[in-house]
C-alpha cells in the first residue's frame, strides 16, 4: 500500500538547525513583542521581497484585517469571491461591504474589464487576490484606482517571492498581505506580513497589532493582538535560507505535471504569465468536459489516499454565513471555475514517481 499523499507538506529546516536558532531565547527570555528574531526576519524579508516597508504579523488574516483598519476604509470594497475565506471575512469583520467582481477564466484573478462598472460613490478600496502564484493585472488596477482615488490592498498570500519584469510583487498597490502559514511556499508555522508603500503607515500598523498601545500610559487605537512571536520568527529565519531551493524543487514537480497533463482533451492547465517569475505555489487543474468530472477525479484520487483539494470551492459569496446576502450568479466565471477546479498535491519534496502515479490515476492509465 502506498503512503498517503496530502495536498501539501510544510517545509521545515533540520531539527538541529531550528534548535540552534532558538537557543539564545533561553538567555534572553524574550519570547515575543518584537524581539531580536522578529527584527532579523523583518529585515531579511524586506530584502527578499524587495519591500522597503514591511511589518510582521502572527498570521496573514490578522495582517489583512489590520491593513484594512490602517487605511480607514469606509463603505464598499471591490474584491473577488474566488479566494480563501480570509479575504472576504477580513472585509466584513472590518465593517465593510464586499462587492464581488468576476475573475478571468485564464489566470483566475480579478477581471479588470468588469471592475470599473462596480465602482460607486461608496467605494473606498479594491482588494484583489493574486491566485495560485498568478498575479493580477497590476497596471490596469493601478490605473483604475488612481482615476477613482481608491486604495488598493493586495491579498498576496499566494504570491510570496513572485516577480514581474524584475519587480517584486510587494511593490504594487498601497499594501500587500503575505501569509506564512504552514501550507504556504514560505512558512513561519503561522505568520504573515504587510508590505506597504507609504512609510508613514509603519507606526500605525505596528500599533494596531499591539492593542493600539503607543506608550506605557497611552493607548491611541482600538487595536487587537496580532504580533509574531520569536519561535515563529526563528522558523522563518531558518526556512528563508532554503527558499530558492524549495521553489526550484516545486518547479520540477510542476514541470512534470505539465509534461503529463498538457494537451489532454478536457484538462485545462494554467498558462505561465508573461514576464512573471512564479513561485509554483499551487497546481490547479480545471476539468471541463473531461471523461471524469472534477468531483469524480477527486474521489478517485482519494480512494488511493491521494488528497487533492477543491480550492477554491465553494466561492466565498456562496458561504452559509453569507446566505441571502450575495448572489453567485453575478460572478459566473468564478462559479464555473470553482465547480471544475482541483489543486493537485504540490510541495518541494513530492517525488516525481508520485507525480506520475497521480497523473496515471487522472489519465486512467496503468503505470
Ligand atoms: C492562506 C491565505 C490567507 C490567510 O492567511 P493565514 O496566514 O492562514 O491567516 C488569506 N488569503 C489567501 C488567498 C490565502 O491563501
Amino acid at each position: 500500500m502506498n503512503k498517503p499523499i496530502q495536498v501539501t507538506r510544510s517545509s521545515m529546516p533540520k531539527f538541529e538547525e531550528y534548535i540552534e536558532e532558538i537557543k539564545d531565547l533561553w538567555d534572553s527570555h524574550w519570547l515575543t513583542n518584537m524581539g531580536i528574531k522578529h527584527k532579523q526576519l523583518e529585515a531579511e524579508l524586506s530584502s527578499y521581497l524587495y519591500a522597503p516597508n514591511i511589518t510582521l504579523f502572527t498570521n496573514g488574516h490578522l495582517a489583512l484585517e489590520c491593513a484594512i483598519a490602517a487605511f480607514n476604509l469606509t463603505g464598499e470594497v471591490i474584491t473577488t469571491p474566488f479566494t480563501f475565506a480570509s479575504t472576504t471575512h477580513a472585509i466584513v469583520r472590518d465593517g465593510l461591504e464586499p462587492i464581488f467582481c468576476d475573475i478571468n477564466p485564464d489566470d483566475y484573478t480579478i477581471d479588470t474589464d468588469k471592475l470599473e462598472i462596480l465602482i460607486t460613490d461608496k467605494t473606498s478600496a479594491i482588494i484583489p487576490v493574486h491566485v495560485y502564484g498568478n498575479i493580477c493585472n497590476v497596471n490596469e488596477i493601478e490605473r483604475i484606482a488612481k482615476k477613482h482615488n481608491l486604495t488598493v490592498i493586495y491579498d498576496a498570500a499566494h504570491a510570496f517571492g513572485v516577480m514581474i519584469n524584475g519587480v517584486g510583487i510587494a511593490n504594487f498597490g498601497d499594501a500587500s498581505m503575505f501569509s506564512f502559514h504552514a501550507t504556504k511556499v514560505f512558512n513561519t508555522i503561522e505568520g504573515g506580513a504587510i508590505t506597504f508603500r507609504n512609510e508613514k503607515l509603519t507606526k500605525r500598523l505596528n500599533d494596531l497589532k499591539n492593542f493600539g498601545i503607543i506608550g506605557p500610559e497611552s493607548v491611541e487605537y482600538v487595536g487587537g493582538n496580532a504580533k509574531m512571536n520569536e519561535f515563529q520568527a526563528a522558523m522563518g529565519i531558518c526556512n528563508l535560507r532554503y527558499i530558492e531551493g524549495e521553489i526550484e524543487k516545486r518547479k520540477a514537480v510542476v514541470e512534470r505535471y505539465v509534461e503529463r497533463l498538457n494537451n489532454i482533451n478536457g484538462i485545462k492547465l494554467s498558462e505561465p504569465q508573461l514576464g512573471v517569475k512564479s513561485n509554483y505555489a499551487y497546481f490547479p487543474v480545471v476539468f471541463d468536459e473531461y471523461q471524469m468530472s472534477r468531483d469524480e477525479v477527486f474521489e478517485k484520487l482519494k480512494a488511493e489516499r491521494i488528497y487533492a483539494r477543491k480550492y477554491f470551492y465553494p466561492l466565498t459569496n456562496n458561504f452559509e454565513c453569507y446566505k441571502d446576502r450575495f448572489d453567485v450568479e453575478k460572478t459566473p466565471v468564478a462559479k464555473y471555475i470553482a465547480n471544475r477546479v482541483l489543486t493537485l498535491p504540490l510541495y518541494a519534496d513530492l517525488v516525481l514517481e508520485d507525480v506520475d502515479r497521480i497523473c496515471n490515476i487522472i489519465l486512467n492509465k496503468q503505470p
